[in-house]
């Protein structure tokens, strides 16, 4: 067997407008200055020597004793990474150690760990290791020349990062990495995706998971009384406390949006009464929307529940099934076939690409000679699903997919089938509104709504935030049917239906949410912040030759209402060769879905071939992007 390598290619992109000062060097005070680029770089010099925070990001820098790194992101320990190659001191905190020393464990465990991923964690990891001088908790005095460097624990947009202080030139500087941004700002929301172990949520589950440390926090930042921080991206602030409480207010409207419609209340109620408590002080800061006004205690008899896959039962005995996510599912099929219920299956209709509702699809296929259907816009990630990543990912591929444009129909026995896109709980959904002759209604809608509102619990599902995207088409679709339908959600056996006062307030809250994250983040456009994917490398993977020729397109979604330059920057590994430069090229549309015309400049670049010039080798390909004044 061949031995699989794996190797990185990364890309930068710097997009939206530029620093102007990108690279110059300011003084703050007279021994510390600052290097602006898309990190800061931190430069505090005493008797002739300079103690550096983040990094040189422009390599301004003859010679440093130390360089400080408040956490392990690959998107800022490049900008350290070149004095530390040169055999400056590194000090790391020693939460994240591994994530700096011992990268190699990750990459090679993500070959298999970006499938079936429920965690939910960053990648942005760094390919290589980087040398580790020194490790530093919180209470920890890091003694440098005539300066004592305090350190503090500050997870929250990361897990385990730090905080530095220290006093020079009287004033007390502060070093928070990137809890906050600017003016009560924070870079982005889904970096904080994670598991809540007291309210029992894992980190799929866990919109914006440390929300309740990154608060914490920033409290105890203002403890420390700094008289200015300078946070590991974007502008200095003056005024740490307005700035801090600021960022506190506009997390906690966020958040409290986000918890009032959220599907998750439906199956944790207590636990989401503890993720309340925890990031807001008290549930009862969260207007809850009461649920669905509809419920039903069981689907009409041509439904047969089978865990979260749903089998249509015409009145002749074949069946159609919706979803096949395990081995259990063919099994109970098969009772039923012995049982002399079901004579077999004329098909399986896909709702999304998620592992539980998509892993057992080809081998039920194989079994029964059906067919498989989706819409049209699941159709590549469910027939090329190493060409993305995303959460809870199936690694099987799903051959010969009819796909179905948006709103086409069918016929079957007794009912009208009809497919659309519904880009609900991920980007990649669909649903299904099946019509029974006589009358009875039900839209098969996934894992999109339980009764007490929207799953967008995984914000790396990307659920776009667009009016006529998202939710917001999904919503403008329940507000068209025809009233008399019931919604039927894999894994909630009561079929429901809201209101259309329901509906319109989950659209409102969701303009409001827009509104709430257009402050928060200093993007110009709340997307951003809460699109992990919105530039990426596609494929993901790949699988080539040496000698062969390998292409690789960057997709961008330009989120913005305007034209933006972006210029991509590929990092391309040892042993490859780069036929021709990568720049901006002309972009196309690449945004998928029935709505596309809302979205003026989502546009695609496309990046030139590579040469491989090495043995066979596996490549996860991993983002390194987004700088950003
Ligand atoms: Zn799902």
């Amino acid at each position: 067997m061949m031995l699989k390598k794996i190797v990185f290619v990364s890309i930068v992109i710097f997009a939206l407008a530029g620093i102007s000062s990108a690279g110059e060097v300011q003084e703050l005070s007279p021994r510390v200055s600052l290097c602006r680029d898309s990190v800061n770089g931190v430069f505090i010099e005493s008797q002739g020597q300079v103690l550096v925070i983040y990094g040189d990001p422009a390599g301004k820098l003859d010679k440093a004793e130390k360089v400080l790194f408040t956490d392990s992101r690959r998107d800022l320990v490049w900008a350290g990474r070149n004095l530390v190659d040169k055999g400056v001191e590194s000090v790391v905190p020693a939460n994240q150690v591994d994530k700096f020393a011992k990268v190699d464990d990750f990459w090679s465990a993500f070959v298999r760990n970006r499938y079936h991923d429920y965690d939910q964690q960053t990648t942005k990891i760094l390919t290589e290791p980087l040398n580790v001088s020194r490790t530093v908790h919180g209470g920890d005095v890091i003694e440098w020349k005539d300066l004592s460097v305090r350190v503090l624990d500050t997870p929250g947009y990361s897990r385990g990062s730090v905080s530095y202080f220290v006093d020079v030139d009287g004033r007390r500087y502060g070093f928070v990495g990137d809890l906050i941004y600017g003016d009560g700002h924070l870079f982005d929301l889904y970096s904080l995706q994670d598991a809540v172990a007291d309210a029992q949520i894992r980190g799929y589950h866990g919109y914006a998971g440390r929300i309740g440390d990154l608060i914490s926090s920033l409290r105890e930042i203002l403890k420390q009384n700094p008289d200015i921080l300078i946070p590991a991206r974007g502008p200095v602030i003056e005024r740490p406390e307005s700035a801090v409480n600021l960022l506190i207010k506009r997390l906690q409207a966020a958040y409290s949006n986000y918890l009032s419609i959220n599907a998750g209340h439906w199956y944790f109620k207590d636990r989401y009464e503890t993720l309340a408590k925890r990031a807001l002080g008290s549930a009862a800061d969260v207007d809850w929307m009461p649920y669905a006004t509809v419920v039903q205690k069981r689907p009409p008899d041509w439904v047969i529940p089978i865990r979260n896959s749903r089998l249509l039962l015409s009145k002749d005995g074949s069946g159609l099934l919706v979803d096949c996510g395990s081995s259990a599912i063919i099994a109970e099929i098969m009772k039923l076939v012995k049982a002399g219920r079901l004579s077999g299956l004329d098909g399986v209709y896909i709702t999304h690409y998620h592992d539980d509702h998509t892993d057992k699809v080809a081998e039920l296929v194989r079994q029964f000679q059906c067919p498989a259907y989706s819409c049209r816009e699941l159709a590549d990630v469910l027939e090329h699903p190493e060409a993305y990543r995303l959460p809870a990912m199936t690694a099987n591929r799903i051959a010969n997919l009819t796909s179905l444009a948006h709103g086409q129909k069918k016929r079957w026995k007794e009912f009208d089938l009809t497919s659309y896109y519904f880009p609900g709980q991920t980007l990649y959904h669909g649903a299904l509104l099946v019509e029974r002759d006589g009358g009875q209604k039900i839209f098969f809608i996934g894992d999109s709504f339980t009764p007490s509102g929207m799953d967008d619990y995984c914000l790396l599902n990307r659920n776009l935030l667009h009016k006529g995207t998202g939710y917001f088409y999904c919503l403008d679709l329940l507000l068209k049917m025809p009233q008399d339908y019931l919604l039927v959600n894999q894994h909630v056996v009561e079929p429901f239906r809201f209101s259309k006062p329901q509906l319109e307030h989950m659209a409102e809250v969701l303009t409001k949410r827009t509104e709430i994250l257009a402050d928060l983040f200093p993007w110009d456009e709340p997307n951003y912040g809460i699109d992990e994917r919105w530039a990426r490398i596609h494929p993901y993977s790949q699988k080539v030759k040496a000698g062969q020729e390998l292409e690789i397109k960057v997709k961008i979604l330009n989120h913005s209402s305007y034209s933006h330059v972006f210029t991509v920057k590929p990092n391309v590994p040892e042993g490859f060769g780069l036929e021709s430069k990568f720049r901006l090229f002309r972009l196309d549309r690449t945004y998928i879905g029935g709505q596309t015309s809302q979205l003026k400049f989502a546009r695609q670049a496309l990046i030139k071939t590579l040469n491989v010039v090495d043995k066979w080798r596996h490549i996860p390909i991993s983002e390194k992007y987004l700088h950003h004044s």
